[in-house]
């Protein structure tokens, strides 16, 4: 078995980080390298999956209930709009591969692509 992902060990309290919501299935913090006025993650609390496409094919539910997540706390963190993204791959500059969204809202005008 490799090493947890970082997400994982914050998950179980490991690396300090405030869950702001959570889920029977999933949980959200705050990135800790924001690229907007709101920067959010979006996480399975599963690890089974390292990207997006792995976890539609295999849990099309958990990634819903991920993008319904990602509505709650934008609209908790007060946006009505916000802007999922889902790095895929390294060359997309994912970094982490325990599949996770980013919850970008804010003034978006300099793009705020994540990476
Ligand atoms: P990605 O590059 O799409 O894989 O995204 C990984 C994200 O995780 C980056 O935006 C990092 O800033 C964020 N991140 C890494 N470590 C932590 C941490 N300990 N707490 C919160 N966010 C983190």
């Amino acid at each position: 078995m490799s090493e947890a992902s970082v997400f994982t060990r914050i998950l179980e309290g490991e690396i300090p980080s405030e869950i702001i919501a959570e889920t029977d299935r999933a949980f959200a913090i705050r990135d800790i390298a924001p690229k907007a006025p709101i920067h959010l993650l979006v996480i399975p609390k599963t690890e089974q999956y390292r990207d997006v496409v792995s976890l539609a094919d295999g849990d099309p539910s958990l990634l819903a209930e991920l993008v319904a997540l990602a509505r709650r706390v934008a609209t908790e963190a007060g946006a009505d709009d916000f802007r999922l993204v889902f790095n895929t791959g390294p060359g997309a500059g994912q970094t982490v591969f325990h599949v996770h969204g980013h919850v970008l809202a804010g003034d978006l005008t300099e793009g705020s692509l994540v990476g």
